[in-house]
């Protein structure tokens, strides 16, 4: 879960999505639109009898806030919290397993704040299936091969490993800025990101506004999906100033076409990007 606004808890269960099924907890920063809703998803979490530990990434300033919010409110969580502090000023990987490895990066903002960059671990190679009847593969060997190696037959010879496997898809990533004021390096940070999700709060024509406020414009967002070489933008956290959003993904697209506003509820496959 990345961030966690009033309101997630509802917006998850109209995804339907398991509240079980979050172990890590992203947070950017601690303006309230980011975090207000942490409390109570984590009191949720704990009447719900959760017993494994929640792995929560916020900025270092957190942790004792949150540790007197649950004592002077006197609640006793069912499960532990797994704090990992951010301080640095450089990126670091917060997070790597065989699934995933997630790195944090400093962003530009009023406050201490937070990008995240989620990329998918290489997968293994996919054995054809007509080559696993062709050459009666050993279940033995099925790990190695898959891992590249090529096959020995019994009479010596040897297959190279393409012929008997093909590549998995290309890994994909995401990475989240959320409030940020435009920086030339943040694109460096996030290069050859597939899907960049990146704030606009203001209009391009308020740019001063978005320096003095710690935001960016629509195109400012658009320009670091273009020199990142991103393959998608998705823009959001508007200003409530701007009835019709049309207007801002209109001039991200003057600089990066692939871009869109995100709208609440819907689903995005970064494995899959005609979903967007
Ligand atoms: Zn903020
Ligand atoms: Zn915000």
């Amino acid at each position: 879960l990345i961030d966690c606004g009033e309101g997630t808890q509802m917006q998850l269960r109209k995804a339907r999505i398991r509240l079980s099924s979050i172990n890590n907890i992203f947070i950017s920063h601690l303006h309230g639109d980011h975090i207000f809703g942490l409390y109570g998803l984590l009191s949720t979490l704990s009447l719900l009898g959760r017993k494994s530990p929640v792995n929560l990434y916020a900025p270092e300033a957190f942790e004792a806030i949150l540790k007197v919010h649950l004592s002077d409110f006197d609640i006793h969580l069912s499960f532990e919290i797994n704090f990992i502090p951010l301080r640095s000023k450089d990126p670091v990987t917060v997070l790597s397993d065989k699934h995933v490895t997630v790195t944090a990066f400093p962003l530009k903002h009023r406050i201490p704040t937070f990008g995240f960059l989620f990329r998918e671990a290489p997968r293994e190679r996919n054995i054809r299936k007509e080559a696993l009847a062709m050459y009666q593969i050993p279940v033995h060997k099925i790990l190695s091969i898959k891992k590249g190696s090529d096959l020995e037959l019994p009479n010596g010879e040897t297959v190279p490993n393409d012929l008997i496997t093909f590549p998995p898809p290309e890994p994909v990533s995401y990475a989240y800025c959320s409030d940020t004021q435009y920086f030339k390096k943040l694109s460096a940070l996030v290069k050859g990101v597939t899907v960049l999700y990146h704030e606009a709060t203001f209009s391009a024509g308020e740019k001063e506004l978005a320096v003095k406020t710690g935001h960016s414009t629509s195109d400012q967002a658009a320009a670091v999906a273009r020199d990142a070489g991103a393959k998608k933008l998705l823009i959001g956290h508007f200003s409530a100033r701007y009835k019709d959003t049309g207007i801002l993904e209109k001039e991200a697209r003057s600089v990066f076409p692939e871009t869109y506003c995100v709208t609440e509820g819907r689903y995005y496959d970064i494995s899959n990007l005609d979903t967007f």
